[in-house]
């Protein structure tokens, strides 16, 4: 066993039969597909720390937002036990945002600090009217889900945050102003864990027309821009946050043989 940190990716269910122009500005409009939404465990020095806790149940996922697919053995409480985590005793959550579907679990980890960045606290509050329904501000009927874990939460703030050694969590605003990913330094390089900044792969390989693409849902187009150059300054390889090619390897990296 080596000590460097790994990175475990788990489906937590499947958005439906979303427009592949959703997360994919300004192209490929009409065409349809079903949208993993991922969340990861890093294992550094004998820990795991959870990055964000995927979509809320899909009765809840149904009548808020979109329909949601959760097969057996989806559920964070089945799967992660499933690879070694007990919930109860998880004592870290890195959340990258607070979008209803990167949150919908927090109430599985009674025990755990929630790390927010600032600027994303501050937006979820009150956020423009085109992201209210994704923060579940607009509602009224019930209170946003992330207020479930407001008294567990740790404001983040700044570009860089080293949390442990190997892991450090970068600010990279745009799809939301708070927006946080991590930067895991594994034997086979620096892996990040873009979250909503690179919702597929092609988000960050681009095409003819953009080196990068953003996604159709962003708060700032000029932040999209400046997050992907951090990226790659930092980092050798990027997981997307709604791939499924992110959940091809059980876990990253990927060693040779
Ligand atoms: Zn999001």
């Amino acid at each position: 066993m080596s000590d460097w940190p790994t990175i475990r990716p788990l489906c937590a269910g499947y958005l439906m039969d979303q427009d592949v122009s959703n997360v994919l500005y300004q192209r490929r409009a009409g065409e349809k597909a079903d949208f993993p939404c991922i969340i990861f465990v890093i294992e550094v020095g004998g820990r795991k720390i959870l990055f964000d806790t995927g979509p809320s149940h899909p009765e809840r996922a149904e009548a808020f937002h979109m329909p949601l697919r959760r097969d057996a053995g989806m559920d964070p409480a089945l799967s992660l036990p499933r690879i070694g985590v007990d919930p109860d005793r998880v004592d870290l959550v890195i959340m990258s945002h607070l979008h209803w579907d990167h949150c919908g679990n927090n109430h599985l980890f009674p025990n755990a600090t929630f790390l927010v960045q600032k600027a994303e606290l501050q937006h979820a509050i009150a956020p423009n009217v085109w992201q209210n329904t994704q923060y579940e501000t607009a509602t009224r009927k019930t209170a946003p889900l992330w207020f479930d874990s407001f008294k567990q939460m740790e404001i983040i703030e700044g570009d860089r945050h080293d949390l442990v050694t190997g892991v450090h969590l970068i600010h990279l605003p745009g799809h939301t102003p708070g927006l946080m990913g991590a930067a895991v330094e594994t034997r086979k390089g620096v892996h990040m864990i873009a979250s909503d900044a690179v919702p597929w792969i092609d988000n960050w390989e681009g095409d003819a027309r953009a080196k990068h693409i953003p996604s159709t849902i962003h708060t700032n187009l000029d932040d999209c821009a400046r997050s992907f150059k951090k990226i790659e300054e930092i980092a050798d390889v990027v997981l997307a946050s709604h791939d499924n090619r992110t959940l091809r390897h059980g876990v990253y990296p990927v060693l040779d043989g």
